[in-house]
């Protein structure tokens, strides 16, 4: 069974995964099904004090982590004759900041949770406090139950958070437009001041460890 491997690959408390059928997709000429995975980081979050670089190395961690386990997934997979694809992480340019396949939305249609007032996916589990990956395959699959219903609510703790005040506090339905949630150039352009002296982006994350859900229990 396709659920065993996936189980075995990727499985485990700190991780949920789904499957998303891709028929909505550019993919779908060769891809029935995506599965994606989110691997939690919430109990190594450095949130109280903030601390951006430690912030940075956990991020960095967990990225390395979720990358290990898709390599994993990827080789169980092939071992087992299913073609399948790695869609890269990276966004297609700097401008539109959409990677070509979105992991986000693959994990909201997979059911494994919501767009918040943030713009990141917020899990029941742990909150925004995971790296996303995924792996799309040409075999169809049973998949997740779609969530179409924010969990926010009147929650404004991410826009109460941002300092630059990016976050328009409104609570996404199944078509609300990521520029409707927040102002996602100008967030990256303000991340984007710190390359000049540091060599890369600020993590930032205030939104996200400003988020009820999944927040780390004292
Ligand atoms: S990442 Fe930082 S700047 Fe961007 S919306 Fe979140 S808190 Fe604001
Ligand atoms: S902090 Fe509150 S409003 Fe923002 S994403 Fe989390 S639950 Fe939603």
């Amino acid at each position: 069974m396709i659920e065993e491997l996936i189980d075995s690959a990727v499985g485990g408390e700190d991780t949920l995964w789904g499957a998303a059928d891709l028929s909505y997709s550019e993919f779908y000429d060769r891809y029935s099904t995506a599965i994606v995975v989110a691997q939690a980081y919430d109990r190594y979050v450095p949130e109280d004090p903030y601390d951006e670089q430690g912030y940075h190395e956990v991020m960095s961690r967990f990225r390395d982590t979720i990358d290990q386990k898709i390599a994993r997934l990827a080789q169980m997979l092939e071992q087992a004759g299913i073609e399948h694809y790695v869609p890269p992480v990276a966004q297609r340019d700097e401008q539109s900041l959409i990677a070509p396949f979105s992991f986000k939305h693959g994990a909201v249609l997979a059911g494994l949770g919501w767009i918040g007032k943030n713009s990141l996916l917020i899990t029941r589990k742990f909150g925004p406090r995971v790296r996303l990956g995924a792996v799309l395959i040409r075999d169809s699959m049973e998949c997740g139950e779609p969530i179409v219903k924010s969990g926010c609510r009147n929650c404004r703790a991410c826009v109460d958070a941002c300092p630059w005040g990016m976050i328009k506090g409104i609570n996404w339905t199944p078509t609300t437009r990521r520029d409707e949630l927040l102002d996602y150039q100008r967030c990256n352009a303000k991340r984007r001041e710190y390359i000049e002296s540091h060599g890369r982006k600020h993590t930032c994350g205030y939104c996200l460890l400003a988020c009820p859900w999944g927040k780390k229990r004292k």
